[in-house]
């Protein structure tokens, strides 16, 4: 179960008791606010805390264009040009506290966006309950072929059911290794800081973990990517459906120019150039590697 009963009865008793505030308020994110969406077998997400709106971009914004910007652009139009033209510091205004219940695999991989701040559940003073991440048989897939870090076919069959067993039977007999280590009572057995060294990389793990917005969009550009790896996509594209709801002109500006867009390189600016004045261009007149014009062809091909 993601939300443990205390966990779902603190969610309730805070949206029970609303305070008035004078601070910038997002009708979206209010309805997010403490609500866990669940995220794989196991996990969630919710949101804790937020900081500002879209308002808020276009306000610090005007701090550095001055009142003749109001005029020229409106909001909407104002937050496209800046995420059009890399002027960031904006969206670094608003900020998102997030509670997130996750792999330890996935983990490892979130944590490298350094940018964040973080505070993990932790393994020295708590037991970590019996919870891992057993992929849905949808899931079960086996190495790509032709990508080294991704995958491919589903398993079938015989196999799938084999695997299954062995990720659930493996998990369970590690946590039944880790309970009769455990130290009870602070007697005897081994301290919980030792006994969790033979836990899998599927078990759960839970931080809070706040960021600002310009980051939070850089974490989401690489992790809700279609080439992001599926455990940790799922948590990004739970996040964009907060963000949607948050910040909806930056992140329909997001959607627009990171997700939606590309990068073209110098030379796949002139290839289309030339293409465009009627030109057959191949990879070897291209200038461009293979694999630079099979990204190029995925896009334009
Ligand atoms: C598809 C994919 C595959 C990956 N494969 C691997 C892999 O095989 N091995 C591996 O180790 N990692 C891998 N990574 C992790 C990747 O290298 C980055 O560590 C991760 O995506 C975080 O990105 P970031 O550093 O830009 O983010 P953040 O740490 O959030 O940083 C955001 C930005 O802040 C700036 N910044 C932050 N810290 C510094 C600093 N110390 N110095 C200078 N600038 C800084 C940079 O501009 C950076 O882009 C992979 C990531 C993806 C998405």
């Amino acid at each position: 179960m993601p939300l443990s009963p205390e966990q779902l009865e603190e969610i309730q008793a805070a949206r029970a008791t609303p305070q008035p505030t004078l601070r910038a308020v997002s009708e979206g994110m209010e309805a997010h606010l403490y609500t866990a969406r669940p995220v794989l077998d196991h996990g969630f997400v919710r949101v804790i805390d937020y900081m500002g709106d879209d308002a808020a971009i276009v306000q610090a914004a005007r701090v550095s264009y001055g009142a003749g910007t109001k005029k020229a652009r409106d909001d909407s139009g104002l937050i496209r040009y800046l995420m059009r033209h890399w002027h960031s510091t904006p969206f670094e205004m608003c900020e998102i506290k997030l509670h997130v219940k996750l792999p330890v695999f996935v983990a490892r991989q979130w944590i490298r966006h350094r940018t964040a701040n973080v505070n993990e559940y932790s393994a020295r003073y708590s037991i970590l309950d019996r919870e891992f991440y057993i992929p849905a048989p949808e899931h079960l897939a086996a190495q790509s072929t032709v990508n080294n870090q991704g995958r491919g076919a589903t398993l079938q069959g015989e196999e799938a059911a084999r695997v299954l067993e062995v990720l659930k039977a493996d998990s369970a007999r590690a946590y039944d290794h880790y309970e009769e280590m455990l130290s009870q009572d602070g007697q005897d057995g081994l301290a919980r800081e030792l006994a969790r060294m033979n836990l899998p990389a599927n078990i759960y793990t839970q931080w809070y973990w706040k960021t600002d917005l310009h980051n939070l969009f850089h974490f989401l550009r690489l992790r809700a990517d279609a080439h992001a790896q599926y455990e940790i996509r799922v948590y990004a594209e739970a996040i964009c459906d907060m963000v949607r709801d948050w910040v909806p002109a930056a992140y329909g500006a997001f959607e627009d120019y990171r997700m939606g867009g590309v990068n073209l390189s110098a030379k796949g600016v002139e290839v289309l150039r030339r293409r465009l004045a009627g030109e057959a261009v191949t990879q070897e007149n291209s200038g461009m590697s293979a694999g630079e014009w099979r990204e190029f062809e995925g896009v334009f091909g």
